[in-house]
């Protein structure tokens, strides 16, 4: 979703809320965007100069390139790659909507986990120190924590992960991450195959209610230091017939009305 929409869903959502003050609030914004920004934020210089090096040879679609360089690139685009999760996609195709949603909440739960027990030195620790939370599909990612939110101040970091979590929520009611079928989630899609993503990245108005409403129930828990678990498992609650991963046929304009018969 691009970022003037999730500033504009944060936004509404923080306005709900008459007791944030406006630092807490500057730094949810940013993290609300930041899901986008992370592997490339300017500490990133390495990968930033890659990618600069990658741009100048001309190569369209270098980011899905399957020589090793290319992949371990893709590692840090969030959008394809290990950090999928951060928009609710899945990694790539076929993969069971039951490991996109568990890749998804373990996510979710690692951003908490820094909202609700983050202290300084945890910013300093590798990603992949936090397998216990993360799993081992993070294993092979190992920058440190603060790069993924661009801060080594725990109170913007804790705050940007507020952010963050948003962002993931925002992206699920979007037609080009994945496919509600009666709000539950039938497929996740991955990025490769979207040619027409931001197209279809907008909040589907039959979904943009329930999605509101989501986003305050989880920002009054996590403003109150609780856990919003519970709404994470409701907000990604499958339908009994999901299916593997692809890229959506995005231009299948009929395909939410057949799926209710
Ligand atoms: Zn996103």
């Amino acid at each position: 979703m691009h970022k003037v929409l999730h500033i504009k869903y944060t936004n509404n959502v923080l306005n709900k809320f008459v007791n944030i003050d406006d630092k807490s609030k500057k730094q949810i914004l940013i993290g609300c965007v930041a899901n986008d920004l992370c592997e490339f934020t300017q500490e990133y210089s390495d990968i930033v100069m890659r990618f600069d090096l990658l741009l100048k040879s001309n190569r369209s679609n270098f980011l899905f390139d399957s020589s090793p360089i290319y992949e371990s690139l893709a590692i840090y685009q969030s959008h394809y790659g290990k950090l999928s999760a951060l928009h609710s996609m899945a990694q790539t195709r076929d993969i069971p909507a039951k490991s996109t949603r568990k890749d998804i909440l373990k996510l979710l739960a690692f951003l908490e986990h820094i909202v609700l027990n983050g202290d300084t030195e945890m910013l300093l620790k590798s990603i992949d120190k936090f397998e216990d939370i993360l799993g081992s599909q993070i294993q092979d990612v190992t920058f440190k924590v603060y790069k993924l939110l661009d801060t080594k101040n725990i109170f913007k970091a804790k705050h940007r992960a507020i952010g963050m979590i948003l962002h993931i929520i925002e992206d699920s009611y979007t037609k080009s991450h994945c496919r509600r079928v009666r709000g539950l989630i039938k497929t996740f899609y991955y990025y490769k195959d979207q040619s027409n993503h931001s197209d279809f990245d907008v909040v589907q108005n039959k979904n943009e209610d329930v999605m509101k409403r989501y986003l305050k129930a989880v920002l009054k828990k996590l403003l109150k230091n609780k856990s919003a678990k519970l709404e994470y498992k409701d907000i990604f609650r499958l339908s009994a017939s999901a299916t593997p991963s692809f890229g959506g046929d995005l231009k299948d304009t009929y395909g939410d009305f057949l799926d209710l018969f």
